[in-house]
């Protein structure tokens, strides 16, 4: 197959990186090299700051009104309808994830920018009661300015569009810098925005690893920072914001409670469970990785939860047919397969999976086996990191209390599910439980509509809802002597 070449996006020009340097994209199903993609230099990156700075100040962008910048949102939100199969291919060839998961996914990009174009249209601002006498007092909300849009690997576009819809709605302009993992899908919508007639310099793209990302958030032209990664880069990338008190949001890693009581209906517990953990071969931040089952049902609900990941039809994931794809990159799949020999020399008991496939047409690809370890106590390590792969450790609880407090007990706090039939018990644990989105008696549901954003180390800041424009913009008091 023929290697296809890809530029970057600097002030609305498709260009080569500054030295003309490039790196190359491989199928995590098959093996091969199938793209390359300009490593963007520090002098692109200071180009691509100073284009959304323009814009921002001085362009027609600057002066743009909230239903301009609306109609610009809903026209890309139909471009994004019409391109939505081959926004979930490319996806699907650069991660491994399954196409029926990201076609569904690809299409409801579109929403996002239909509801920010709705929020941008919508007033805000207070008027305020000052209790000063002949002083009158409002606020406003102004948007931030350049923003560094920096997004991980495995929902690119989903993860990139909530941000960038808030973003534009709010009126910033952005410097994207998408995994280096995942870079030819963001390349590929930047045409759609182009399409859709955002000004140049609105939406920028610079490609790249680490390094790339690092030059973006130490520029001074940045005004904020909204990251979506792993808690360990979050933390150095706060760290260096706070140095100019750049303003950042943190969408960062999880390790989720999914808690099984024993008056569930348990099919539904298992395939909520499942659900939770094996989705995207468990690459997604809120994988409920650690199952909290109830010690009356433990080994019923042990057994049911090994047969059935045992049966996950793995496969090329650009066929509708198979349930699992791969592990998106090799530095991702030996991480898995570390994860899985340390919980078994910390003396978890393997139940299901726990190697690659032995099956010969999957032998190229980065593939492992839907895992389950039971046994497993909140202290081991496979208990506390986050693995980002398909591996479910099954935790036992003795009542309400106890499972709470194994819950709580991480250094995270993105989400947590829990399944029972109690109405009363449901709403306690929604109180109870130290994370930013509970689901009961389903899993992993998110939109456009509900702030998802994590407690504790998974994060700072709210995506999606309105919550979500609040992010790229500064309050602005007025006072007004009449
Ligand atoms: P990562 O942190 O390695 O990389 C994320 C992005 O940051 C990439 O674009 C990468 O190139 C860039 N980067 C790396 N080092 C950088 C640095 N020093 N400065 C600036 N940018 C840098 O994460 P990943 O492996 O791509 O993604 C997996 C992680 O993302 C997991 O921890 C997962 O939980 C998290 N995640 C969180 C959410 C959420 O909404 N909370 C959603 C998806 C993924």
């Amino acid at each position: 197959m023929p290697i296809e070449s890809f530029s970057i996006l600097i002030d609305g020009q498709w260009r080569a990186s500054a030295d003309g340097s490039t790196f190359r994209c491989t199928s995590p199903f098959n093996g091969e090299d199938w793209a390359e993609v300009p490593t963007a230099t520090t002098a692109d990156v200071d180009a691509a700051v100073a284009a959304a700075r323009r814009a921002f100040e001085e362009g027609p962008w600057s002066s743009s009104t909230p239903l301009a910048r609306a109609g610009l949102l809903r026209r890309l939100g139909d471009l994004i309808t019409q391109s939505a199969t081959e926004l979930a291919t490319v996806q699907v060839r650069e991660n491994g994830k399954l196409i029926r998961e990201v076609a569904d996914q690809a299409k409801a990009l579109a929403n996002h920018c239909y509801f920010f174009a709705g929020v941008a249209e919508s007033p805000i601002g207070e008027t305020l009661a000052t209790s000063v006498p002949n002083m009158q007092a409002f606020t406003m909300r102004e948007p931030i300015g350049v923003v560094a849009l920096i997004t991980p690997w495995n929902s690119p576009l989903m993860l990139l569009m909530a941000k960038l819809a808030p973003a534009l709605a709010a009126g910033c302009t952005v410097v994207v810098k998408p995994s280096e993992v995942t870079p030819v899908s963001t390349l590929v919508f930047a045409r759609l925005i182009k399409e859709a007639g955002f000004p140049d310099g609105v939406v920028n793209v610079v490609t790249g690893a680490g390094e790339t990302g690092a030059t973006l958030v130490a520029h001074p032209g940045v005004d904020k920072i909204s990251f979506t990664g792993s808690t360990s880069v979050g933390k150095q990338i706060a760290a260096k914001a706070a140095a100019r008190l750049a303003r950042v949001s943190l969408e960062l890693g999880g390790k989720s409670p999914n808690i099984v009581f024993p008056d569930a209906d348990l099919d539904n517990a298992v395939n909520g469970v499942m659900a939770g953990i094996f989705a995207a071969t468990g690459q997604t931040c809120m994988a409920g990785s650690r199952v909290l089952v109830h010690d009356d049902i433990y080994d019923d609900f042990a057994k049911a939860l090994a047969t059935r990941a045992s049966q996950i039809r793995l496969g090329d994931p650009s066929d509708p047919a198979s349930e699992m794809g791969t592990v998106a990159c090799r530095a991702q799949y030996d991480k898995v397969l570390r994860y899985i020999d340390i919980a078994k020399a910390e003396g978890a008991v393997l139940a299901a999976g726990g190697k690659r496939p032995d099956d010969p047409a999957l032998e190229k690809g980065l593939f492992v086996e839907p895992t389950v370890f039971t046994e497993v106590t909140n202290d081991m390590r496979i208990a506390r990191e986050e693995v980002f792969g398909p591996v479910a450790s099954l935790i036992r609880f003795r009542d309400e209390d106890d499972a709470v407090r194994i819950a709580n007990d991480t250094s995270f706090g993105l989400a947590a599910g829990v399944w029972t039939r109690d109405i009363a018990l449901a709403h306690r644990m929604i109180r109870r439980l130290r994370a930013g989105t509970v689901w009961i008696n389903n899993y992993r549901k998110v939109n456009y509509v509900a702030p998802f954003g994590g407690f504790k180390e998974s994060g700072i800041g709210r995506e999606n809802g309105i919550h979500a424009v609040n992010e790229y913009t500064e309050v602005k008091s007025a006072w007004i002597d009449t």
